[in-house]
């Protein structure tokens, strides 16, 4: 079923999204069937065929039986649905403020502590390996492998620390603790896209000083240089799943 926060695609059996790890049932859903495809829909009938689900958009009638979109017969005639519509914001983006610059900056700084420990934790082990030599910190001439290796890393996991958690549900570690949110302006999770040109953007935004950063103080929208490219907001948003 397609999970009505994201849109991902999802395993039939599942209770939260392997996507967002967000219910894939809203609370309206309790105690009903629901329709194999939509989670957030009552399921009505049934393939007569292969059993599964449906709500009124996905059932195939022909000749008085349903069927699923899979079963019907290739002439039958299928209702068409819109995507969009069948998926519910994770927050409605009316009703939460923009994201202050406290809460932004407390969260960069947590990111980047994380950041830091994970580095240190790198150099530390490659300390070890390297026989209690810090060498490869400076240069590369006496362990080119560990001053490689290392750079690697830090230039490997930055990025993917920005990236991966804000495309999986929305938040880094740090946004967690701050209780911000980052999400498309309509409240839905960011797309794959969104999130990856964000992460490499927000880079940029930091290397001079965190002018791209610093800029939302002075920007009408309240919007950093990666949230205007990325075309992401960031919410003011207390968990609560
Ligand atoms: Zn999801
Ligand atoms: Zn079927
Ligand atoms: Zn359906």
């Amino acid at each position: 079923m397609v999970c009505p926060q994201c849109g991902t695609q999802n395993d039939n059996r599942g209770e939260t999204c392997s996507r967002c790890k967000r219910p894939l049932h809203p609370a309206a859903m309790k105690g009903k069937i629901p329709c194999y495809v939509h989670a957030n829909r009552e399921a009505t009938t049934s393939c007569a065929l292969c059993g599964n689900r449906l709500c009124t958009t996905c059932a195939v009638a022909v000749n008085g039986i349903d069927y699923c979109e899979g079963c019907a017969p290739a002439t039958a005639l299928r209702q068409s649905y819109d995507e969009d519509y069948e998926k519910l914001p994770v927050l409605d983006t009316t009703q939460v403020p923009i994201a202050t610059f406290d809460s932004r900056f407390f969260a960069a700084i947590i990111d980047m502590g994380v950041l830091f420990v994970g580095i240190v934790v790198a150099v530390l082990l490659l300390w070890l390996l390297t026989g209690g030599s810090l060498d490869f910190l400076r240069s590369a001439q006496s362990q080119p492998v560990a001053y490689y290796l290392l750079r690697f890393v830090i230039l490997l996991s930055v990025p993917v620390y920005l990236f991966l958690p804000v495309a999986l549900h929305g938040q880094t570690p740090g946004h967690r603790v701050c209780g911000v949110i980052c999400l498309q302006p309509d409240g839905h999770i960011v797309t794959i896209h969104q999130a990856l040109i964000r992460a490499l953007m927000q880079i940029l935004s930091a290397l001079p000083f965190f002018l791209g950063l610093a800029w939302m103080i002075w920007d009408k929208d309240k919007l950093t240089w990666h949230d205007h490219v990325s075309g992401t907001r960031l919410y003011e948003w207390q968990a609560n799943t």
